[in-house]
């Protein structure tokens, strides 16, 4: 065993490297910002998984960061070379789609790693371990009312997400109106709940 006894890179720890965001300046952990890519063509898009070799500019969860950065061609100069840059509308529904397919894989691993709870009778009986409650776009008024108090009293935050029949097909289930994450993925989706709202809020120029 030599000096160069190295830990073995599981996912996490070796990602918390500080980058700067190109439209604040300020650094921040790379796993709380956005990741901008160029392909070749120099079309700029969102690295949703931060997985896409090369270099990459980053941007904080905040429209002003990203409307900043794309008004004063901040990219171009990230990636030294042209860019074709998307309009500000774009870029964000782009970034919306992103933090979207990691909320339903995440609700997946949810499912998988029994840490989702779902179905009436789930959800009555395990409430108290709720970190996180899901509330299907087209739950009935009744339903969503009742859920909404016990979520209210027992101040577990509550997100409108999906449709019933999409939380079902995350639950590997025909038809669900919410969906009850546990802790700790509570906390992960939460984040990205947040995001969204914060950039679903932006202003459109
Ligand atoms: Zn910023």
């Amino acid at each position: 065993m030599g000096r160069s006894r190295r830990q073995p890179r599981i996912a996490g720890p070796s990602r918390k490297g500080l980058r700067t965001c190109i439209g604040c300046r300020r650094a921040s952990p790379r796993d709380d910002l956005i990741r901008l890519v160029r392909d070749p063509s120099g079309a700029v898009f969102v690295d949703r998984h931060l997985r896409a070799p090369g270099r990459g500019a980053h941007l904080c969860y905040d429209p002003s960061c990203i409307n900043n950065a794309l008004q004063r061609r901040a990219p171009s100069r990230a990636f030294q070379g042209p860019v074709t840059l998307p309009t500000l509308e774009a870029l964000l529904a782009e970034i919306i789609e992103g933090i979207d397919a990691r909320i339903w894989a995440r609700l997946g691993i949810a499912r998988r790693s029994r840490q989702a709870l779902s179905g009436a009778d789930a959800l009555s009986r395990g409430m108290g371990r709720v970190g996180l409650l899901i509330l299907a776009e087209d739950c009935a008024e009744n339903s969503r009312k009742s859920l909404q108090n016990k979520a209210n009293a027992l101040g577990c935050p509550v997100v409108i997400f999906g449709t019933a029949l999409t939380l079902g097909e995350s639950q590997g289930a025909p038809h669900r109106v919410a969906i009850g994450v546990l802790d700790p993925l509570a906390g992960v989706l939460k984040q990205e709940f947040e995001r969204r709202a914060s950039l679903s809020a932006a202003p459109q120029e």
